[in-house]
């Protein structure tokens, strides 16, 4: 079982680049039953899709 820890690095690495897919279950499994990290998953998309909106970065 991976830390909370583990688990926000892996949502933010997950947003730039494909994680490998034992990956992805870990993630989704924590997320399952973790409400922190279900917050910070929600917040890193709205923050992404913020950043988005500008172009040239
Ligand atoms: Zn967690």
């Amino acid at each position: 079982m991976k830390t909370c820890k583990e688990v926000h690095r892996l949502v933010i690495e997950g947003q730039d680049r494909t994680l490998p897919l034992s990956h992805r279950i870990a993630v989704r499994l924590h997320l399952m039953m973790c409400s922190a990290c279900r917050r910070f998953e929600a917040q890193m998309n709205l923050l992404r899709q913020a950043l988005r909106r500008f172009p040239g970065d």
